[in-house]
């Protein structure tokens, strides 16, 4: 299982680019209701507002914000047609009372972007 802590986490996606600051994000509406493997051990059904996309890593690579298990997970989103499960490339458990949610860096401060989801998304 590929579970992390958060700073493995944070070392693995800073190269990632923000989703809110991605200037060509991409756009996982599409894959509303597909099922992907997540860091917590379950799989749970795409959709973006109980599983918002955080940061974009590029070809394909997706971090997810899971409300329902408060995890972080790093996708590979899968083709458009096929009911494939979305692969799990890591992901760790999301350290809401942490300081800064146990991120660390000055740049990016993922911290900051999770919190703009939260409030736009997990809270609705
Ligand atoms: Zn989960």
């Amino acid at each position: 299982m590929p579970k992390l802590t958060t700073k493995e986490l944070e070392e693995k996606i800073k190269m990632w680019i923000p989703y809110s600051q991605a200037p060509q994000a991409f756009n996982m509406s599409p894959y509303t209701g597909k099922p992907f493997d997540c860091a917590c051990g379950k799989t749970h059904v795409y959709n973006n507002l109980t599983s918002p996309p955080f940061v974009d890593g590029g070809m394909y690579k997706m971090g997810l914000m899971v409300k329902e298990c408060k995890h972080l997970s790093a996708i590979k989103v899968r083709g458009f047609f096929n009911t494939d499960k979305m692969e799990l490339l890591f992901g760790c458990k999301f350290e809401e009372k942490k300081k800064r949610f146990g991120f660390t860096l000055e740049y990016p401060k993922f911290d900051e972007e999770i919190k703009i989801w939260i409030a736009e998304r997990w809270e609705l």
